[in-house]
């Protein structure tokens, strides 16, 4: 069967037989990989030698697929936990450094920035995926694609490579300041662009008031969107589709495992993943349970062929649902509908933010009481915050000093600025209380039901 990397682009498909393989076979090609990849976890990667002995189960006991869930979790905590723990790449990986040709890293909005290491074979499996999605929404050599996503240690920057391996021009953007990245539509008008769906709409936005009209000046007929969840937001979609008159497309990425994970075809009813990579589970997001098919819960991913980290049973801390009925498409590949984010955690600019991390700044500037409230809300379909604090009233600064500091200090730590720093006096803030204070509000109206 034609696998990985020799693509034989057929009608509508990167790889026909791939993509279309009967369910049946698909999952006995999931379960061979399946089999040798927890046999090498075990085998190579300290952790998961150490792991499966405490919990009594070994790589031989994979006869079904289902076999997988007498297999313990792992989560963000256990990569944060192992990671240069015995070497550089910690002691989830399996592959000597010399076999590392490539790594990625998470935002580190929630600590210290996870690695994700890719050996040469992984980081081709990994182009030839990302292939398949841009042939997916249509993308051929013809096309010219603006690939605006930032390239540093972002595993979603080398995306662009598998644009290239289908043979479309593609213009390397990366995070070209907006001014500049409209020159680069109007002048060598590219067909498809790939940003966050808050950046295509304000991208949209900015060009009309430039004077541009996105419709007649451009010539942008597809717009991928990821890292937030517009794009599966059929309002929002549409809104972007209005501005550009392009279509847009959901992708769905993990920086643990490829820039794309899983993308729209042309029917916008969630998102197929490469299940000859990731074995999908949903589990109970309390117990653990493993759900069926179709219920909502957590979405759980085992890799099937990455070698130089293999993730067994990764809890992705998104919540959402698999579809593995046939697509409209013919596509035999499963779809994913993901609904939000376990935690409290919101995204703004595609950078996610943590309430706690907010929280760790304001109780370490001198100048503040270390009483806060946040405030989230939408703008222009774009996710904000506001942060609301106190001087105390040791403090000899004034409330702009103030409310610039700490504005640039949660810059400094997350990424993003909020909206808005409002100064109280101190005592003003009605946050204090001897049980839980609430001290996020969350107004946003686009919320996700789970
Ligand atoms: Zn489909």
């Amino acid at each position: 069967m034609a696998d990985y990397g020799t693509a034989n682009p057929d009608g509508k498909f990167w790889n026909k037989e791939l993509e279309t393989l009967p369910r049946e076979q698909l999952e006995a090609k999931q379960l061979e990989d399946l089999k040798e990849i927890v046999q090498f976890a075990y085998d190579h990667a300290p952790y998961y030698k150490r792991s499966f002995d405490e919990a009594g189960v070994k790589p031989s006991d994979i006869k079904t697929l289902k076999d997988i869930e007498k297999f313990p979790f792992i989560n963000k905590k256990t990569q944060r936990d192992t990671q240069g723990v015995g070497s550089f790449l910690g002691e989830l990986a399996a592959v000597p450094e010399e076999d590392v040709v490539f790594i990625s890293t998470s935002s580190g909005s929630t600590g210290v920035p996870t690695v994700s290491p890719f050996s040469k074979k992984d980081f081709d499996e990994f182009q030839d995926t990302e292939s398949r999605w841009f042939y997916q929404i249509g993308m051929r050599k013809n096309d010219r694609y603006v690939h605006a996503l930032n390239f540093s240690l972002y595993v979603g920057g080398p995306d662009v490579i598998g644009a290239q391996n289908l043979g479309a021009l593609c213009i390397w953007g990366g995070t070209l300041p907006s001014e500049r990245l409209l020159f680069v539509l109007k002048q060598y008008q590219p067909t498809i662009i790939w940003t966050s769906p808050s950046y295509a709409w304000q991208l949209g936005e900015k060009a009309l008031k430039a004077g541009y009209d996105p419709k007649k000046d451009f010539n942008i007929k597809k717009i991928i969107v990821a890292g937030e969840l517009g794009g599966s937001i059929d309002s929002t979609r549409k809104a972007i589709e209005d501005i550009w008159g392009a279509e847009v497309y959901d992708f769905y990425g993990l920086s643990d495992i490829f820039g794309a994970c899983a993308a729209q075809c042309e029917y916008h009813d969630g998102l197929h993943i490469a299940e000859n990579h990731i074995l999908v589970e949903t589990v109970d997001l309390k117990t653990g349970e493993v759900l069926p098919p179709g219920e909502t819960g957590e979405l759980v991913f085992t890799t099937l062929r990455k070698h130089a980290r293999p993730l067994i049973r990764f809890r992705t801390g998104d919540i959402g649902r698999i579809d593995q009925t046939p697509c409209k498409c013919g596509r035999t590949h499963g779809r994913i509908h993901i609904l939000g984010r376990k935690d409290d955690m919101f995204i703004v600019s595609a950078v996610n933010v943590f309430p706690s991390d907010i929280e760790a700044v304001i109780r370490e500037e001198k100048d503040l009481t270390g009483e806060y409230l946040i405030r989230i809300f939408e703008k222009d379909f774009t996710c904000k915050f506001s942060v609301e604090v106190e001087k105390a009233s040791s403090s000899t600064k004034t409330d702009e000093e103030i409310a610039a500091q700490t504005s640039a200090a949660l810059k400094g730590r997350i990424g993003v600025k909020p909206a808005s720093v409002i100064v109280h006096k101190d005592g003003e803030l009605n946050t204090r209380s001897e049980h839980k204070s609430k001290r996020v509000i969350d107004e946003r109206t686009l919320t996700y039901n789970i």
